[in-house]
């Protein structure tokens, strides 16, 4: 068996207003060249100008991924000769990355295994996206809209094993950077794009020959690559042949990698100092404001949730997993303790109806939790559905009922129950007719129920009664309070 090595270099679009070194609007999706300038055209002569926003947003990723930020740092021009990128060059870092020598802690479950991994983050680099290229056939048109736009590079060191541990990073950083609001991660638009770099040894070998696949647009892709190399390495070695060090394509077609260039040596990019570009040294305000932008990370977050609220570790996660839905619950669950609520049982109801009813209500619209923050349903109305629950004015079913009711109507739960008279009917007398109901309707459930009280079969007895209860629900639209109801229907049968 081999050892395998796998680093990711992972590219994410930030979300700044401009592009990186000019004014142009950053945005995906307009009219080609649309959104472009002397600068980020490569005109001769023209002078770039750092984006502050940029600097900042890539800062906090760095200190989000516990990197250093140097003292100072500063850009070089990277040359190399593409179509997409009409200066020749692309200005990029490669001596003083802005965030250095940093750390996550990789978690989550492999195949129903639990695994806890550090992955050692190499640097974060500050660069310029490159054009796009379209190939029609005869000939390619450019857009030039993407040019400019900023770009953070994530370099990992090579510390994870199985194509699955880089899907689970990749997944993992994708939650953190839209937690930070700095990408949205969005990986089909190219918002955030991965290189995987694998290779495989004898144990205690040390790094074998790396391969890199390039351009992976989604986490499932790098998974699948990954672990088609790693075998396809592995069948090579064992033939008694070396792996050729060279850059390779994820063919989704065909569910393999292919060879796309062989470079026995690493390019030569003439790095040098971009001579345009003050040197940054970030001061004590600047590195303030990054500070005040770092919140509180989804896996933390989710561990806090399960500690603080009793939520289970999967309810935990499911909520931290956007942000906008553990703000909506902590909201929630704020205003349900000023309420006078008991936390932990108002916890409870308020993730799962986050997670059953809401999350429902937001795929009907084509949104997922990320979107729940422009429900009409906000943290109070929830607050007030749980206090109806709570308080036992409503049961769980009429509970559900009042949620879809109060999106349909946008009205406060509250009004809802009260203009339908949906409130809990706890009046036995009440109750007692309904009973009467279905003892009229369902004679030949309540006699076997009868029969087997009698015999001695309790499970039996149990069954019929759950049924006739059921019964008893129905007939009073659900609003029985079903503790009186239970009662009066075990008198029944034993009576
Ligand atoms: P290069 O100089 O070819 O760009 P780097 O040292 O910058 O290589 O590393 C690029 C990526 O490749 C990093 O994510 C790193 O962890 C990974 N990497 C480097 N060497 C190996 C190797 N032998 N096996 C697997 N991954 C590697
Ligand atoms: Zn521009
Ligand atoms: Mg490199």
């Amino acid at each position: 068996m081999y050892q395998s090595f796998i680093g990711l270099e992972i590219h994410i679009h930030l979300l700044t207003r401009t592009k990186v070194f000019c004014g142009c609007r950053s945005a995906f999706g307009d009219e080609p060249n649309t959104n472009v300038c002397p600068v980020c055209m490569g005109y001769p002569g023209v002078l770039p100008s750092l984006n502050i926003e940029a600097m900042r947003m890539g800062c906090l990723v760095a200190r989000a991924l516990n990197c250093r930020i140097p003292e100072k740092t500063w850009f070089e021009r990277k040359q190399y000769f593409y179509p997409d990128m009409p200066k020749n060059y692309q200005i990029s870092q490669f001596a003083s990355p802005l965030g250095q020598d940093g750390r996550v802690e990789l978690e989550g479950r492999i195949g129903g295994r639990e695994i806890v991994k550090q992955v050692r983050i190499k640097e974060c680099h500050l660069e310029e996206d490159a054009g796009k290229m379209i190939h029609t056939g005869a000939a390619s048109l450019l857009d030039y809209n993407r040019a400019g736009v900023s770009l953070l590079e994530i370099v990992t060191e090579p510390d994870m094993e199985t194509g699955e541990e880089a899907e689970l990073f990749i997944q993992q950083l994708r939650r953190v950077v839209r937690y930070l609001g700095v990408c949205d991660g969005n990986m089909e638009e190219g918002s955030l794009r991965a290189d995987a770099n694998v290779s495989i040894n004898l144990p205690g070998r040390g790094l074998g020959k790396k391969v890199e696949i390039k351009n992976l647009n989604s986490s499932r892709f790098v998974r699948l690559a990954l672990n088609y190399e790693i075998k396809r390495q592995g069948e090579f070695l064992d033939a008694g042949k070396t792996v050729v060090q060279e850059t390779r394509l994820w063919n989704e077609n065909r569910d393999q990698t292919e060879t796309m260039r062989q470079k026995e040596n690493a390019q030569d990019y003439r790095y040098f100092p971009e001579p345009d570009i003050p040197v940054f040294r970030p001061d004590e305000g600047f590195l303030r404001s990054v500070d005040a932008a770092l919140v509180e990370l989804p896996l933390p977050r989710a561990r806090r949730f399960e500690r603080e609220f009793g939520l289970s570790r999967e309810q935990a996660e499911l909520i931290c997993e956007e942000k906008e839905g553990a703000d909506y619950f902590e909201e929630a669950l704020r205003l349900s303790a000023a309420q006078g609520l008991d936390p932990n049982g108002a916890a409870a109801r308020i993730a799962n109806r986050i997670l059953q009813d809401l999350k429902r209500v937001l795929n009907k619209g084509g949104l997922g939790l990320a979107g729940i923050g422009g429900l009409n349903f906000g943290p109070a109305r929830l607050a007030s559905l749980v206090g109806l629950e709570e308080t036992g004015l409503v049961s769980a079913k009429i509970a559900k009922q009042t949620l879809e009711a109060a999106v349909a109507e946008d009205r406060d739960p509250q009004a809802v129950v009260r203009d339908r008279g949906w409130e809990i009917l706890s009046d036995p007398a009440k109750i007692a007719e309904a009973v009467q109901a279905v003892e009229a309707q369902e004679g030949a459930a309540l006699a076997e129920a009868r029969e087997a009280a009698a015999g001695g079969n309790g499970k039996r007895r149990g069954t019929l009664a759950a049924f006739l209860v059921g019964k008893v629900l129905e007939q009073t639209g659900g609003r029985a309070d079903p503790k009186i109801a239970g009662a009066q229907i075990a008198a029944l049968i034993d009576s």
